[in-house]
């Protein structure tokens, strides 16, 4: 699906949403209305009630685009929390909160009869970069990208003009240009595409300069125009494999996954369609007693909390989440009409990281979520990344396999885990040096980290060994997954100065199909299948 028609998709959930409030609303005042004849009858208890539906519609109807009615709603809360205690009520008193819930009243008839409340346009524009672009006349360098690229999977454009280039931008947009400083032997050079440069930088296209001579000047222009690398003949391909894997892979995790919870549902579908129409994978986690299992089926970077629900409030439910270890470091942010900021405080001592105000505008939401994700993941990455490779390091990747397993067993789905160990790595050392030993261990963790699916994990079990933990997937396919990437990778060619070489490893797969105690036992199968590939004559697959 086109970014367009996913646009025009979430605009139209979004009007749907809106309606659904608009429809409840009369019921929603007539509550407030009923609680409040309650009271002036003197049913003291009443006032649960009342400041219940008038905090709730105070934070909904900012989002669905009426802040006057949610301004009035607040005025009714507030009134009923600072008279709540007093019993009886006095006349004084009786009449101001009445006049507070007529003002309700007499707003939210008007605002149906004006009909939907103008509905301005929600277009938050997301990307969907895919393919690589290689702009270069060299055919034999464009041939060797085109070739060690496609191992790695990645979709590929070649063009030889900067003006066809530009003619493509018009209407699509690459995860990355790769593009050569000069064309047609030197006859156009990139930094006098002035409408190019200008097109690149407005849609943000990450980019890589290559040029056949390095030169301090050509370094500043690249610089000057943001250019994320530069090269310079003769390349060093695998090298440069790794730094394009990084650029498009930070550009997929961008969006993220958050789960979202509130007990106005109406409102959580529409924060949560709001995330998505930015490219956050959101989901509404509707019963707080399947929460746990819901989230570690999510698996989110992120989750919203109400702070004030009918049954268990926020608080309590950041308690039970900050129980469970491997939920430990995920950040909660509290979501709340709560304005008192002691009350907010005193939330925060159960386990939340922070704190964000309804009604929120759509954009300070995306922004506050976005800036809330990317700082959790840097975080993050210092503690859990292999500063080599960039995979999970061998304690991360081991408690994603644990994980798993919990999560399999609840679930009952099909889970692998599979051992990777490259073949005669030793002799690679040896032979080409610890350096070339390295850029081999990246090649492959590149490779692994791009062909498995985004719900997969990969990580750096050892010095070249890895283990993929590959959530919902049958031991057939998990055979058919490794050997394709073996096969790519026997194609990869390494240049060292001595001569070019290529590798091999060999790999074991263990199914939770096949019945196993714990995750201990099943990476101990893994590693034993590994252990048989090896003996076997290695560069092979076992399951
Ligand atoms: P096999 O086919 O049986 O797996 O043989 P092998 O040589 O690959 O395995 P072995 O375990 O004997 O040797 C692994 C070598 O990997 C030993 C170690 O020096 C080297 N190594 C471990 N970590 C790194 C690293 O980060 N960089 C480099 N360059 N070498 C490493
Ligand atoms: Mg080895
Ligand atoms: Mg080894």
């Amino acid at each position: 699906m086109s970014s367009v028609d996913k646009n025009d998709k979430h605009q139209q959930r979004f009007a749907a949403l809106q309606q659904r409030f608009f429809e409840t609303l009369p019921s929603k005042t007539a509550l407030m209305l009923e609680q409040y004849q309650k009271l002036a009858a003197g049913e003291h208890t009443a006032f649960t009630e009342l400041i219940a539906i008038s905090h709730q519609l105070s934070g909904s109807c900012g989002t669905f685009r009426l802040p006057e009615l949610g301004q009035l709603a607040r005025q009714v809360e507030q009134l009923a929390l600072s008279i709540q205690h007093k019993t009886p009520l006095d006349s004084t008193q009786r009449t101001r909160l009445e006049a507070a819930v007529a003002a309700f009243e007499h707003q939210m008839q008007q605002v149906m009869t004006a009909g939907a409340a103008a509905s301005e346009s929600r277009v938050i524009t997301r990307q969907e970069p895919e393919q690589i672009w290689l702009l270069l006349d060299n055919s034999s360098l464009s041939d060797e990208l085109t070739n060690q690229l496609s191992a790695f999977g990645y979709p590929l454009q070649v063009f030889t003009s900067y003006q066809g280039c530009l003619q493509s931008l018009s209407s699509q947009s690459p995860a990355l240009l790769y593009c050569s400083a000069s064309l047609d032997a030197g006859g156009s050079q990139l930094f006098d595409q002035h409408q190019l440069l200008m097109v690149m930088q407005d849609k943000r296209i990450p980019w890589m300069l290559f040029s056949d001579q390095d030169s301090f000047s050509l370094r500043v222009q690249a610089a000057r125009h943001h250019a994320q690398a530069f090269y310079v003949s003769p390349l060093d391909v695998p090298a440069m494999l790794g730094r394009i894997s990084d650029i498009v892979e930070q550009q997929a995790e961008a969006g993220g996954r958050v789960c979202v919870m509130d007990d106005d549902t109406l409102l959580a579908e529409h924060f949560a369609l709001t995330l998505q129409t930015a490219g956050i994978d959101c989901q509404v986690l509707l019963d707080p007693e399947s929460m746990i299992a819901d989230i570690l089926q999510h698996q989110p970077e992120l989750v919203l909390l109400d702070l004030h629900m009918p049954t268990y409030s926020g608080p309590e439910l950041a308690g039970v989440i900050r129980q469970y270890e491997a939920f430990k470091s995920l950040p909660i942010v509290f979501l709340s009409a709560e304005q008192d900021k002691a009350q907010q405080l005193k939330a925060m001592a159960f386990g939340a990281d922070d704190f964000l105000t309804k009604p929120i505008s759509d954009a300070q939401l995306v922004k506050a979520v976005q800036v809330r994700l990317q700082r959790s993941r840097e975080l993050k990455n210092l503690i859990v990344k292999d500063s080599l490779t960039g995979l999970m390091k061998h304690s991360a990747i081991k408690e994603a396999a644990v994980l798993e397993y919990q999560r399999a067993k609840r679930s009952g789905n099909t889970f692998c885990l599979v051992m990777v160990d490259i073949d005669h790595f030793k002799s690679v050392n040896d032979r080409f040096g610890h350096a070339m030993g390295d850029l081999v261990i990246t090649t492959l963790a590149t490779l692994l980290q791009k062909r498995i699916r985004r719900t997969d994990k990969a990580g750096r079990y050892g010095g070249e060994e890895f283990l993929l933990v590959l959530p919902e997937c049958a031991s057939e396919d998990a055979l058919q997954l490794i050997q394709s990437i073996l096969d790519s990778f026997n194609t990869i060619v390494f240049h060292s100065s001595a001569q070019d070489f290529a590798c091999s490893f060999s790999a074991g797969i263990a199914c939770s199909s096949q019945g196993f105690d714990d995750a201990e036992s099943m990476l101990a199968q893994a590693d034993g299948k590994l252990y048989q590939a090896k003996s076997l004559g290695r560069n092979r697959v076992l399951a």
